[in-house]
Order: C-alpha cells, then sequence, then structure tokens
C-alpha cells in the first residue's frame, strides 16, 4: 500500500477506533501499530464477539515503542455519560467507528442489543464527537475526521442483475441491517445539520484470520475440520461479495485519510460467490492442506434457510478505485487459503472463543 497514505496518520495525530477488538477493527489497530506512528486508543465493551489476543501478541513483538502508543478502554457506547468522557479524555483528531453488534443471525433472534448498540451507541458516539469537535481549535477542527465503517447489508438484496453502489437506495431487510442503515442515517445527519466532518464506508462480507468463529467461513473451516456437516443455508445459492479483510483494512485508511467529507465509499471484492461455492473452495484448499481419505465437500449438508435471508448482494467499487485508487489486492484462493491455513493453526483459539456461543 502507498505509505505516504499514512503520513495522515503519523506524528502526535490521536486515533480513536472503536470496535477494535472484533475482528475488522483489531486488524485495523494492528495495522496502525505496524505502519504508523499514531496513539491508538482502543474502546471496545468486550461483547462476547471480541478478543484482544492479535493485539496484545503484536504489542509484544513489537516492544516498548509500541505499548506506549496503545490504550484501551472498556466502555460501552450505549452509556451516553462514559462515551462523552472517554471521547473527551482522549480528544482524538481521528475517530473510526467499527464498534457494532454484527451477526445477522443474533440480531434475528435478540434484536434490541442491536439498536442499543448500533443506533443509540452511534448516537451517543457522535453526539460525544460533536461536542469535542466543537471544542477545538480551527486548525484542529480542519484535521478532524469521524469515519463511520458500515455493511453493504443497508441496501437490501439484488436479483441476478446489478450492483450496489453509492446510489442505491436503503432496503435494509434484517435487524442487523436496519440498525446500520439506522446509523449510517445518523451520521449523514449530523454532517447536514451539525457540519460535523464525517465519511461513511459500505463494505460486502469480509474474511480473514480471527473472525469470530460463528460466520460463515470460520464455521466452514470448523465444521469440516472436526468431521461434522457442514450445514449450508436453504439452496446454497445466495450470493456474497467476499473481501479479504487487509483489502478492506486499507480501502479504510485511503477513505479516512483523502476521501470526501460528507460522501459515502463502497467497498467490494469484485469476487461474487453462492455460499455452496465458497463452502466448497473451503473444502478443496483443506484437500489439499490436511488431506483425509474422502474429499471434505461430502460433509456439505443443506439447511432450513435463515428468516428473511437477502439472496444477493454484489458491489460496484468503481467510486473508491476512481477516486482514490484503490483496488482490492487478494484473490478469493489465495485470501481462502491464508485463511484456512490460520484457522488449521489456531484450533486453541476457535475453541477459546466457542465456549462463549449460549
Ligand atoms: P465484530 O462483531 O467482530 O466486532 C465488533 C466489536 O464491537 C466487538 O469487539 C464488540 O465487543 C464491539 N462492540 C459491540 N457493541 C459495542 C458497544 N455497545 N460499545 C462498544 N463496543 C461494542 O464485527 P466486525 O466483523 O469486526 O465488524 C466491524 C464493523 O464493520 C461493524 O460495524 C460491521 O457492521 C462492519 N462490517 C462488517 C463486515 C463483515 O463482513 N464482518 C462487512 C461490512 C461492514
Amino acid at each position: 500500500m502507498d505509505q505516504s497514505i499514512f503520513e495522515k496518520l503519523n506524528g502526535s495525530k490521536k486515533i480513536l477506533v472503536t470496535g477494535g477488538a472484533g475482528f475488522i477493527g483489531s486488524a485495523v489497530i494492528r495495522k496502525l501499530l505496524k505502519e504508523t506512528s499514531a496513539k491508538i486508543f482502543n474502546l471496545d465493551k468486550l461483547t462476547y464477539a471480541s478478543d484482544l489476543t492479535s493485539i496484545n501478541k503484536l504489542l509484544e513483538d513489537l516492544g516498548d515503542s509500541a505499548r506506549e502508543r496503545y490504550s484501551f478502554f472498556k466502555v460501552d457506547l450505549f452509556d451516553e455519560k462514559s462515551t462523552i468522557d472517554v471521547v473527551n479524555e482522549i480528544s482524538p483528531d481521528i475517530i473510526m467507528h467499527l464498534a457494532a453488534e454484527s451477526h445477522v443471525d443474533r440480531s434475528i433472534e435478540g434484536p434490541k442489543v442491536f439498536l442499543q448498540s448500533n443506533i443509540l451507541g452511534t448516537f451517543n458516539l457522535l453526539n460525544a464527537s460533536l461536542g469535542l469537535y466543537r471544542s477545538l481549535p480551527n486548525q484542529k477542527k480542519e484535521n478532524f475526521i469521524f469515519h463511520h465503517i458500515s455493511t453493504d447489508e443497508v441496501y437490501g438484496s439484488l436479483g441476478p442483475e446489478g450492483f450496489f453502489s453509492e446510489r442505491s437506495p436503503y432496503d435494509p431487510r434484517s435487524p442487523y441491517s436496519a440498525s446500520k442503515a439506522s446509523s449510517d442515517f445518523l451520521v449523514n445527519a449530523w454532517f447536514h445539520t451539525y457540519n460535523l466532518p464525517i465519511v461513511i464506508t459500505n463494505c460486502s462480507n469480509n474474511y480473514g484470520p480471527w473472525q469470530f468463529p460463528e460466520k460463515l467461513i470460520p464455521v466452514t473451516i470448523d465444521n469440516a475440520v472436526r468431521g461434522n456437516n457442514i450445514p449450508i443455508y436453504g439452496d446454497g445459492l445466495n450470493i456474497r461479495d467476499w473481501l479479504y479483510v487487509d483489502d478492506h483494512v486499507d480501502a479504510l485508511f485511503q477513505v479516512v485519510c483523502r476521501g470526501k467529507l460528507g460522501s459515502s465509499y463502497c467497498i467490494g471484492g469484485n469476487n461474487e460467490k453462492t455460499n455452496i461455492d465458497c463452502a466448497k473452495e473451503i473444502c478443496l484448499t483443506l484437500d489439499k492442506l490436511k488431506p483425509k481419505e474422502f474429499p471434505y465437500k461430502k460433509q456439505i449438508s443443506f439447511v432450513k434457510d435463515r428468516l428473511g435471508h437477502d439472496r444477493r448482494y454484489a458491489i460496484n467499487a468503481s467510486k473508491i478505485r476512481e477516486e482514490l485508487g484503490w483496488e482490492p489486492q487478494t484473490n478469493f484462493s489465495e485470501g481462502i487459503n491464508k485463511t484456512v491455513t490460520w484457522y488449521l493453526k489456531n484450533t486453541d483459539w476457535v475453541k477459546k472463543m466457542k465456549k462463549r456461543f449460549k
């Protein structure tokens, strides 16, 4: 990635990352620790989905200078006072807001916490950020930015043709996507009404190391390796546009450093796969990396479909490509290879995280 992009993140810049103990947030923090000299503040509620192992391991490797640049704050964004207090205490230059409840199936079973964290949590963070922004001297105001990290699921479900883009109408259909759509609207409103400098990104499905083992790709790897049935919803023909997590992180840095204020950017892998093809690719990779007497794909088994299961997501990422020069660097077989290799080496971590399933 172009190193000049990190200039904006260097020096005494203070970057607040919310949800930094989650899958994507921890990848953002690892990259900031490795590639910048910024001060990094990780704010997270530490839900069942969070884990700080990857960051702590990296801090050990990088030593004192990195440790001095990093702090962790256990805060629930639903708690208004704590959110205001911590934002004022840190006084960040840049906020990258990733904290959210993120699992669609859980949102169907228990939507309330999704509304609390994703909508009211974002509202509390916006209000705290606006209070801080208004108090800043002009020069700091010019550099301040609030980056809201969202999903392509806000656009609903596509038929066999077409792509989502920044101009697509919002049409969320699950409690998760409805809560994320609401938070996008709030962030936009804080830009237009209060002039808070914001950017929004809407990304397709991510995969890679350290993803909580309730999401499709780690679930498939884990069941395959354990000799269990590999569950696939419905007819397996739902389509997702998969993006390797480090490519998403690079896109986030491009947008937070160079994105147009008040804009949104769609981020996608240009890599549409049906769920069944995705599972088959994982099985083929396992056949090579951990062969056994029969192909792993024999374990694939279809299960009752998810309620309101969106059929197809696909992103037209031409805006971020043309304006900011970002393109995904990792093709699907390479990304799956890296991911499966990582999960094969980290079975203890998977075991630890699975103990948190309810
Ligand atoms: P994740 O579930 O792995 O991590 C989310 C983190 O947010 C967790 O560490 C959790 O403890 C924290 N959190 C939740 N509620 C909180 C609250 N009230 N206060 C403070 N912290 C809280 O999720 P992820 O996959 O890393 O996703 C991160 C962000 O990216 C989310 O906003 C998600 O909507 C968005 N996104 C994810 C994907 C994907 O495929 N995973 C794709 C596009 C966008």
